[in-house]
């Protein structure tokens, strides 16, 4: 398992996280959100005042801030220039933003570089969009998550105060759209990757489906 690479993909509210973070524990891998690291550069830009409809404003300070990402599923780490992000990245308006900020290839070329360069020699489950097509084409492991979309918006609502599911599948399908339809490494299922619909399954049942996938690949 020392040098596994695990690529989850898949669109907002599939699950990625919990399952991502599920596996990696199980086996004793480390664990990277992707989604952490665009939602942390999308915070900076907001911060910094950076006109986000501009995508060459976005692409020129894409190299500026300092970003670090942990990697242990047990004690999630994210900062920016010494910043303690975790909460802040979470909230609505980052994730309004950052479709937007992810779209800019400067952004992904940056990102992807530091996604590899962590991942290093493996032993590691890595969630984003991209993962299996982009970052890590070579991991003997692609899953793609989906779900109906009901049930992401479900669980999402579940997880936050203050909206209701029918505005979070508004939000979610906004998002997925964007991701989708972007010129720059869309979210779409890698080749080589098994798609795996969570929408009649909770976390353990996911997570025990995962680990199958992975005893059987290696
Ligand atoms: O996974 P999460 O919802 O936190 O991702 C936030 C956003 O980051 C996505 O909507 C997408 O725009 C972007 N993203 C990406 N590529 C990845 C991971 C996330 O473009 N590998």
């Amino acid at each position: 398992m020392t040098g596994l690479v695990v690529a989850m993909d898949g669109p907002s509210g599939s699950g990625k996280s919990s399952v991502s973070r599920g596996v990696a524990r199980a086996l004793g891998l480390r664990y990277l959100d992707t989604g952490a690291m665009y939602r942390a550069i999308t915070w900076w830009m907001l911060r910094q005042r950076v006109d986000l409809s501009d995508p060459e404003a976005i692409a020129s300070r894409a190299p500026d801030p300092v970003l670090a990402i942990g990697t242990d599923p047990e004690a999630p780490l994210v900062t920016v220039d010494g910043v303690d992000v975790l909460a802040p990245i979470r909230t609505p308006e980052v994730t309004a933003a950052v479709s937007a900020v992810s779209a800019v290839p400067e952004v992904r070329r940056r990102l992807v570089a530091e996604q590899r360069e962590i991942i290093g020699v493996g032993g590691i489950v890595v969630e984003g969009r991209d993962i299996g097509a982009v970052v890590a084409p070579e991991a003997p492991v692609k899953i793609y998550l989906t779900a109906s979309a009901e049930a992401r918006a479900a669980r999402r609502t579940a997880e936050l105060t203050g909206t209701t599911v029918e505005a979070q599948k508004a939000e979610m399908a906004r998002r997925d759209t964007l991701d989708s339809t972007r010129r720059a490494d869309p979210l779409s299922m890698a080749p080589g990757a098994v798609e795996l619909d969570t929408t009649a399954l909770n976390l353990e049942e996911v997570v025990a489906e995962v680990l199958r996938m992975i005893k059987e690949k290696v």
